[in-house]
Order: structure tokens, then sequence, then C-alpha cells
């Protein structure tokens, strides 16, 4: 089959490589129909995330048809249609069982390198290096699923592909994203960033009731998308624009009741690097990503509600921890508890209340994925969000 692998630092090329087969009992395999390059992506080819390996398959966003199940798969048959969590859960673990399940505790088997810096490991995921479990990821014509029982949704309706595949990470992460920051009817939210997680905080900030979404971002083609499903929009590039100052003109002088930061959204590299990386690159980040944090505490409101969807990894430098005290603020974080949510949202696309295919930007095949690593990494073209056709 063919395949987008990473082969080091800024490169990534399209091979033939081998079919995957059934290893467990558990497994099934997919024939995938539609994926997605993620902003986490790029970090892997940037070169940021340690243990990955010359060959390894990306990709953690994709959906496809059952092609073969392991003989211990019940809920799966061969034709199904389904889109697959990016996290992979075993459903059967204390955590599994509490919903919590990118914390499961069964599905990493290289936990031990996770556990030497952070205590303990989180789920594995497709195609995020070895550190992550090693799983073969889903840019690819096939993908073997571990778990077959508990992750992939069947998809039963017609809705073609583009509307649902991005309850794979995105949409449910947005949308977590969204539940975190516990917004009541009529709260005013403030989200940074406006690329794909941040457009689903955005859309399921209206859904959970905010009476206004205030997005930040720099790059037009974000601001404009933003603006288009409602919400109002500061650029904090333009000169005499200070982000704390219109946050405050836009809430009658309280700030937000509630700030989500989604510019950490490609934070599974930070979580790595802040570990694993000479201690260089870490500062390199760790100079950027708590500027929205920051902000953040310092623009809510007293005891307003942050939440982050992004994962920060290292040890954050000037973080106004005395302020979210003094103002009562509450934090929610965490890498997102894709299994809870994708069958919900699934019935909010069927219904009608959204559809996610707004986002896409730039359809493409497999051999084109290269020049698109390339592409959006430099960010031309005005890339929002690339899907490929694994058969195109
Ligand atoms: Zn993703
Ligand atoms: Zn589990």
């Amino acid at each position: 089959m063919k395949a987008v692998c990473w082969m080091g630092k800024s490169k990534v090329e399209t091979l033939s490589v081998p079919d995957p087969t059934l290893l467990n009992p558990h497994d099934a395999i997919i024939k995938v129909t539609k994926t997605a390059i993620c902003g986490s992506d790029l970090h892997l080819y940037d070169g940021f995330i340690p243990t990955m390996e010359s060959g390894d398959i990306l990709g953690h966003e994709f959906m496809g048809i059952v092609e073969e199940v392991g003989k211990d798969v019940a809920n799966l048959k061969r034709g199904d249609r389904v889109v697959v969590p990016f996290t992979i859960a075993c459903g059967n673990c204390a955590f599994c069982k509490k919903q919590v399940w990118a914390a499961c505790d069964n599905t990493n088997p290289n936990a031990h390198l996770m556990e030497a810096a952070y205590g303990y490991s989180g789920s594995g995921l497709f195609g995020y290096s070895h550190m992550m479990g090693g799983y073969a990821g889903g840019q690819a014509q096939y993908v073997r699923v571990p778990f077959a029982n508990v992750g992939p949704l069947r998809i039963e309706s017609d809705l073609p592909d583009e509307k649902v595949l991005f309850l794979s990470d995105i949409f449910p992460t947005g949308y977590m994203a969204g539940e975190n920051a516990q917004i009541q009817p009529g709260d005013t939210v403030a989200v940074w960033g406006c690329g794909p997680v941040g457009q689903f905080a955005i859309a399921s900030a209206f859904m959970l009731g905010a009476a206004r979404v205030i997005a930040i971002d720099r790059l037009p083609e974000r601001l404009e998308m933003a603006r288009s499903i409602g919400a109002i929009t500061v650029d904090y590039s333009e000169q005499d624009v200070d982000v704390l100052t219109a946050l405050k003109d836009l809430t009658a002088g309280t700030g937000p009741d509630s700030c989500i930061d989604a510019v950490g959204l490609e934070a599974h590299s930070a979580e790595l690097q802040g570990v694993y990386d000479a201690v260089k690159t870490t500062l390199m980040m760790e100079t950027d990503r708590p500027i929205v944090l920051r902000q953040a505490i310092q623009a809510v409101r007293k005891g307003g509600t942050l939440s982050v969807p992004g994962v920060y990894g290292g040890l954050l430098d000037k973080v106004p921890f005395g302020a979210a005290f003094g103002k009562g603020i509450t934090m929610k974080m965490g890498q997102t508890n894709m299994h809870k949510y994708m069958k919900p949202l699934l019935e909010r696309i069927e219904q009608g209340q959204i559809d996610p295919s707004y986002i896409i930007s730039h359809r493409i095949t497999l051999e084109q994925a290269p020049e698109m690593y390339k592409i959006w990494r430099d960010k031309k073209d005005n890339v929002t969000k690339i899907v490929i056709d694994p058969w195109a």
C-alpha cells in the first residue's frame, strides 16, 4: 500500500510499504477513505518529537471502511464505515471506566518512557512516535486499529466523509475545550488561536450557550473563518492593538467569563520536548507558549474559568499564578477524552447543528502530502485544513 512516512527532520515521503495485518484478536484493519494532516503533525515534521524512526507512518486523524476484524472484535464487521479516535483506549481499565479515556492505562506499550518524566503515561496515540506507543498512523491506504471494540465509531447515515472525519480529533478536542470552559448561557468567551481546534472551540462555545465569542489570532484567513461562524475578532498583530485592553473594552471592564488557550493545540510536542529535548529547544518553545497562558490568566474575569485544550509539557516561566489565585479562577486542561464526545457530536452533525467541513482548505492525494507538509509549515497558500484521499 501507499503511506506517508516520516523519514527524518523536514523529510516526509510517500512510499510503498507492506499492508498492515491483524496482530491481536481485538484488532481491525481499516481501509482509509479520508485522512487529515494535523497541526501537531508539523512538530513531527520539524523533528521536535523524540523516538520517531525513519519509515514511521504518520497520521492520527482518519476514517474508513472495516476491511478485516480479529476474532475478538464483536462490535464491527467487514464493510462497516467508521471514524477512529486518535487516542487508543482499552475500555476496561479504571480510567476508561471513569470516562477519562485519554488516561487509559493499557494502550501504551512504551509507557515507561513517559513515566520517567510525568510519573504516569497517558494512552497510546496513532502515528505519534514510539514513546506514545509506536502505532502506525492513518495517512495511508490501510491502518491497523487495536482495541477495535472500543474506539471506532460507526457512521450509519450517508453523511459524506468530510462532515464526520474531524470526529477523529479536532472537533471533540474543541468541544471538550468549550466544556472545560464551564460556559453558562449568556457568557462571553475569549479564544486564543483560530486554527482548527480554535475554530471548533468557538463553534462549541456557541453550542454551549455563549452569547459572545471573541477570537484572537493574526492570520487573516483564520480570523475571517472565525467571523463566518459569529465570533468577534481581535487581530493581535495590528499596530496599537493590546489584547488585554481590547478584551476589557469588549466586556465593560470585567473581562471574559471564560478564556480558552487554543494556541497550545500542537502541544503534543511540547509535552515530549520539555522532557527529552535539549534545554535550548525547550527554552525556545517556552518563550512563546506561556505568552497566551499569561495573557489568559490576566484577562479572565474574577472567578472565571481558563480552559487549555493544548498540553503544556515543560516547566513554564513567569506564569502569574498569584493572579490566578487572587482572582479565584478555575483551570481545566488535558488530552481529549475522545470516546466520550464522538457519538454526541456525531448526533449534532446529523441534526445539522454544525457542518465541520467548513474548515477544509485543501484536498490532496497521498503523493501531494510531502509538498503540503512543507507549504503548511511555511504558512503559505492560506492553508487551514488539509484532507487526503488515499485512493485519489
Ligand atoms: Zn490532530
Ligand atoms: Zn483503558
